[in-house]
């Protein structure tokens, strides 16, 4: 198939990218490069040795996007676009709101426009309601969609909404929601990997500058959770295992909306992540205790089962494999993509 990989420049979209060009798909990527880099998709096509065409252009204008778009052939949409820091989208809710349920609604309207009908949508474990914390594994069917404590995760809340009226409209829409827990590690050449702009908000990529000694130590957030050390408990699966996760989906595409955790159902620690980077680096990772952050749960944790079954797809890769392979990102690129 021909896929318009929307987002297709940034972290979790460059691995699909590379996992679709393997599989044998042509990729056709959109993205504003607003949190992205134009230099992942040149490794993409050097690691693949395929090409990859590129169209900049911002979502969230239709006008502009139906120009882009003009006389473009795709067979499915992956839509990874959007804004995702959870922070910035309590000090910009308008934006938030605005950027990423647009691009959603434009995005369907442009599928309409080129008689498209297979959707994957990146969604997030956020969805899932605080007060299903207490679960042990959380799986599809618990409560989502209300309590949530951040204007980002609404906008994924809102977007599956949206997704499930619309295809409701349009019977003959097939659509899979893909609910990612905590997306870890890069490829394994290390060519490829997370660049967060500025200070990172997530927990890894903080922990890897940290290692490469960019910054001082990090902060962890509490000690005080009721988890096994104290510290908040997640679900970090590999991003190579989450792209997968994606080529998985498109191959069991049907009318319908359909939701998948993409997790691995084991929960690491916030003392068990430093641990393992530090064993996986041989860098020691200096840290201080300080307030949890407001919003955090003690414990989120994927029971994947589901797409386990129906998808035939699940995490193969350890989470030690994941912080090697995100060390070999960082300790090649220390800089992100940018050379200084
Ligand atoms: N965390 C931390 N220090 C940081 C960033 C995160 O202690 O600088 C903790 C956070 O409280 C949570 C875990 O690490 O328990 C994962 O946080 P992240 O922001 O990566 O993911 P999310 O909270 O969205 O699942």
């Amino acid at each position: 198939m021909r896929i318009l990989l929307a987002g297709g420049a940034g972290y979790i979209g460059s691995h699909v990218a590379l996992v679709l060009l393997e599989a044998g798909h042509e990729v056709l990527v959109v993205d504003d490069y607003s949190n992205s880099s134009r230099t992942a998709i040149g490794r993409v096509e050097n690691l693949t040795e395929r090409s990859v065409e590129v169209i900049d252009c911002d979502l969230a204008d239709l006008t502009a996007s139906r120009a882009a778009l003009h006389g473009q052939q795709f067979d499915a949409v992956i839509h990874l676009a959007g804004l995702k820091a959870v922070g910035e989208s309590v000090a910009k809710p308008a934006h938030y709101y605005r950027t990423n349920l647009t691009s959603t609604l434009n995005l369907l309207e442009l599928m309409a426009d080129h008689g498209v009908n297979k959707l994957v949508f990146s969604s997030s474990a956020t969805v899932y309601a605080p007060a299903a914390e207490g679960v042990q594994n959380l799986d599809e069917d618990q409560p989502a969609g209300t309590g949530i404590t951040n204007p980002y995760g609404w906008t994924k809340a809102m977007n599956e909404q949206i997704i499930r009226d619309i295809q409701h409209s349009r019977p003959e829409l097939e659509a899979v929601l893909l609910r990612y827990f905590n997306p870890v590690g890069a490829h394994p050449s290390g060519r490829i990997g997370e660049d967060p702009s500025g200070i990172p908000n997530n927990l890894m990529p903080f922990v890897a500058q940290v290692a490469i000694g960019r910054r001082d130590r990090l902060a962890v957030f509490g000690d005080q959770y009721p988890t096994h050390d104290g510290t908040g408990v997640r679900d970090y699966i590999h991003v190579m295992d989450l792209a997968e996760g994606h080529l998985a989906a498109l191959d069991h595409l049907r009318a319908g909306v359909a939701t998948y955790n993409l997790g691995t159902g084991e929960g690491q620690s916030v003392f068990d992540v430093v641990q393992a980077f530090s064993d996986a680096s041989g860098r020691e990772i200096p840290y201080e205790i300080v307030a949890p952050r407001p919003g955090d749960v003690a414990k989120a944790v994927a029971d994947p089962s589901k797409a386990n079954r129906e998808l035939n797809w699940r995490a193969k890769r350890t989470f030690a494999e994941a912080c090697r392979d995100s060390w070999a990102w960082q300790s090649q690129n220390p800089n992100g993509y940018s050379a200084g």
